[in-house]
Protein backbone atom coordinates (compact mmCIF):
# COMPACT_ATOMS: atom_id res chain seq x y z
CA UNK A 1 0.00 0.00 0.00
CA UNK A 2 1.19 3.45 -1.03
CA UNK A 3 -0.98 6.09 1.45
CA UNK A 4 0.84 9.55 0.71
CA UNK A 5 3.77 10.98 2.12
CA UNK A 6 4.81 14.75 2.79
CA UNK A 7 4.26 17.83 5.55
CA UNK A 8 1.03 17.24 7.32
CA UNK A 9 1.33 21.09 7.26
CA UNK A 10 2.07 21.62 3.30
CA UNK A 11 0.01 23.96 2.25
CA UNK A 12 0.59 22.36 -1.74
CA UNK A 13 -1.15 18.98 -1.94
CA UNK A 14 -0.72 17.12 -5.36
CA UNK A 15 -2.75 14.03 -6.33
CA UNK A 16 -1.62 11.54 -8.94
CA UNK A 17 -3.29 8.27 -10.59
CA UNK A 18 -2.01 5.10 -8.59
CA UNK A 19 1.68 3.78 -7.39
CA UNK A 20 3.59 2.17 -10.33
CA UNK A 21 6.29 -0.32 -9.80
CA UNK A 22 9.05 1.69 -8.08
CA UNK A 23 7.05 3.42 -5.69
CA UNK A 24 5.19 -0.06 -5.12
CA UNK A 25 8.58 -1.62 -3.80
CA UNK A 26 9.30 1.69 -1.64
CA UNK A 27 6.06 2.70 -0.28
CA UNK A 28 6.12 6.33 -1.57
CA UNK A 29 4.35 7.83 -4.18
CA UNK A 30 6.16 9.45 -7.12
CA UNK A 31 9.53 7.85 -6.78
CA UNK A 32 10.27 7.00 -9.89
CA UNK A 33 11.24 8.55 -13.46
CA UNK A 34 7.98 10.56 -13.05
CA UNK A 35 8.44 11.88 -9.62
CA UNK A 36 12.02 12.85 -10.79
CA UNK A 37 10.17 15.39 -13.01
CA UNK A 38 8.02 16.14 -10.86
CA UNK A 39 10.66 16.90 -8.14
CA UNK A 40 12.55 19.41 -11.46
CA UNK A 41 8.79 20.99 -11.73
CA UNK A 42 8.71 22.18 -8.09
CA UNK A 43 12.28 22.79 -7.91
CA UNK A 44 11.46 25.36 -11.01
CA UNK A 45 8.71 27.45 -8.57
CA UNK A 46 11.24 26.97 -5.66
CA UNK A 47 9.60 24.32 -3.72
CA UNK A 48 11.15 21.02 -2.99
CA UNK A 49 8.90 17.89 -2.28
CA UNK A 50 9.34 17.49 1.37
CA UNK A 51 7.39 21.07 1.74
CA UNK A 52 4.16 19.42 -0.15
CA UNK A 53 2.01 16.44 0.47
CA UNK A 54 1.61 14.06 -2.65
CA UNK A 55 -1.09 11.18 -2.87
CA UNK A 56 -2.44 9.34 -5.04
CA UNK A 57 -6.17 8.44 -6.14
CA UNK A 58 -5.49 4.56 -5.61
CA UNK A 59 -3.29 3.04 -2.82
CA UNK A 60 -2.28 -0.10 -4.56
CA UNK A 61 -0.17 -0.58 -7.86
CA UNK A 62 -3.04 -1.86 -10.58
CA UNK A 63 -1.51 -5.17 -11.87
CA UNK A 64 0.84 -4.80 -15.14
CA UNK A 65 0.24 -0.61 -14.51
CA UNK A 66 -3.28 -1.00 -16.37
CA UNK A 67 -5.71 1.86 -15.94
CA UNK A 68 -7.84 2.32 -12.47
CA UNK A 69 -11.08 1.04 -12.75
CA UNK A 70 -14.16 2.39 -10.83
CA UNK A 71 -14.36 -0.50 -8.11
CA UNK A 72 -10.73 0.66 -7.87
CA UNK A 73 -11.69 4.08 -7.35
CA UNK A 74 -14.90 3.86 -5.12
CA UNK A 75 -12.53 1.50 -2.60
CA UNK A 76 -9.81 3.98 -2.46
CA UNK A 77 -11.69 7.86 -2.66
CA UNK A 78 -12.65 7.81 1.10
CA UNK A 79 -8.83 7.92 2.24
CA UNK A 80 -8.02 10.66 -0.23
CA UNK A 81 -10.86 12.68 0.74
CA UNK A 82 -9.73 12.27 4.60
CA UNK A 83 -6.35 13.44 3.31
CA UNK A 84 -7.44 15.63 1.72
CA UNK A 85 -9.61 16.79 4.55
CA UNK A 86 -6.73 17.05 7.57
CA UNK A 87 -4.26 17.96 5.25
CA UNK A 88 -6.55 21.45 4.90
CA UNK A 89 -4.30 22.77 1.59
CA UNK A 90 -4.16 25.66 0.35
CA UNK A 91 -4.17 24.77 -3.45
CA UNK A 92 -4.41 21.10 -4.65
CA UNK A 93 -2.89 19.98 -8.39
CA UNK A 94 -4.63 17.10 -9.90
CA UNK A 95 -1.65 14.95 -12.41
CA UNK A 96 -3.41 13.82 -14.96
CA UNK A 97 -7.09 13.00 -16.34
CA UNK A 98 -7.96 10.30 -13.26
CA UNK A 99 -7.70 12.53 -10.44
CA UNK A 100 -8.53 15.21 -12.66
CA UNK A 101 -11.79 13.53 -13.40
CA UNK A 102 -12.48 12.32 -9.49
CA UNK A 103 -11.81 15.43 -7.84
CA UNK A 104 -13.73 17.62 -10.28
CA UNK A 105 -17.40 17.12 -11.68
CA UNK A 106 -16.34 17.33 -15.43
CA UNK A 107 -15.63 14.65 -17.94
CA UNK A 108 -13.71 17.36 -19.61
CA UNK A 109 -10.14 15.75 -20.73
CA UNK A 110 -6.79 17.21 -19.32
CA UNK A 111 -5.89 18.67 -22.59
CA UNK A 112 -8.70 21.55 -22.06
CA UNK A 113 -9.14 21.52 -18.26
CA UNK A 114 -5.28 22.07 -17.84
CA UNK A 115 -3.91 25.33 -16.32
CA UNK A 116 -7.34 26.40 -14.93
CA UNK A 117 -8.02 27.79 -11.47
CA UNK A 118 -10.93 25.94 -9.72
CA UNK A 119 -12.41 27.28 -6.59
CA UNK A 120 -12.55 23.98 -4.95
CA UNK A 121 -13.49 22.46 -1.54
CA UNK A 122 -12.47 23.75 2.18
CA UNK A 123 -11.31 26.94 0.38
CA UNK A 124 -8.72 25.40 -1.69
CA UNK A 125 -7.76 26.25 -5.42
CA UNK A 126 -7.37 23.12 -7.67
CA UNK A 127 -5.34 23.50 -10.48
CA UNK A 128 -5.39 20.16 -12.53
CA UNK A 129 -2.12 19.74 -15.01
CA UNK A 130 -0.90 16.85 -17.09
CA UNK A 131 0.21 13.32 -15.51
CA UNK A 132 3.90 13.73 -15.25
CA UNK A 133 4.53 10.30 -17.13
CA UNK A 134 2.31 12.24 -20.61
CA UNK A 135 5.54 15.14 -20.44
CA UNK A 136 8.12 12.10 -20.40
CA UNK A 137 6.56 10.09 -23.33
CA UNK A 138 5.18 12.91 -24.71
CA UNK A 139 5.83 15.99 -26.56
CA UNK A 140 8.48 18.56 -25.72
CA UNK A 141 5.70 21.04 -25.18
CA UNK A 142 4.05 18.78 -22.68
CA UNK A 143 6.96 19.67 -20.09
CA UNK A 144 6.49 23.24 -21.12
CA UNK A 145 2.57 23.21 -19.87
CA UNK A 146 3.23 21.61 -16.88
CA UNK A 147 6.13 24.10 -16.51
CA UNK A 148 2.94 27.24 -16.76
CA UNK A 149 0.52 25.37 -14.56
CA UNK A 150 3.59 25.23 -11.76
CA UNK A 151 4.02 29.08 -12.13
CA UNK A 152 0.30 29.36 -11.64
CA UNK A 153 0.47 27.18 -8.80
CA UNK A 154 3.53 29.12 -7.20
CA UNK A 155 1.43 32.62 -8.22
CA UNK A 156 -2.12 31.24 -6.45
CA UNK A 157 0.38 30.09 -3.23
CA UNK A 158 1.50 34.08 -3.07
CA UNK A 159 -1.99 34.82 -2.74
CA UNK A 160 -3.09 32.66 -0.60
CA UNK A 161 0.01 33.45 1.64
CA UNK A 162 -0.75 37.45 1.21
CA UNK A 163 -4.15 37.39 2.02
CA UNK A 164 -3.05 35.39 5.38
CA UNK A 165 -0.93 38.14 5.69
CA UNK A 166 -3.61 40.86 5.47
CA UNK A 167 -6.68 39.14 7.34
CA UNK A 168 -3.98 38.73 10.18
CA UNK A 169 -1.52 41.03 10.88
CA UNK A 170 -1.17 40.41 14.60
CA UNK A 171 -1.36 36.94 14.92
CA UNK A 172 1.61 37.08 12.42
CA UNK A 173 3.86 39.45 13.27
CA UNK A 174 3.65 38.01 16.78
CA UNK A 175 4.20 34.68 15.28
CA UNK A 176 0.91 33.24 16.85
CA UNK A 177 -1.16 30.45 15.61
N1 LIG B 1 2.31 7.70 -11.14
C1 LIG B 1 1.34 8.09 -10.29
O1 LIG B 1 0.27 8.50 -10.69
N2 LIG B 1 1.60 8.02 -9.00
C2 LIG B 1 2.76 7.59 -8.49
O2 LIG B 1 2.91 7.58 -7.27
C3 LIG B 1 3.76 7.21 -9.41
C4 LIG B 1 3.50 7.27 -10.73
Amino acid sequence: MVFGVGDPEANLMLVGEAPGKNEDLQGEPFVGAAGQLLDELLGGIGIQRDEIYIANVLKCRPPGNRDPKDDEIDACKGYLREQIRMIHPDVVVTLGNFATKLLTPTETGITRMRGQRINWWLGATLIPTFHPAAALRGRPQVKEQMQEDFALVAEVLEEYALRTEESDPVQNRLDLS
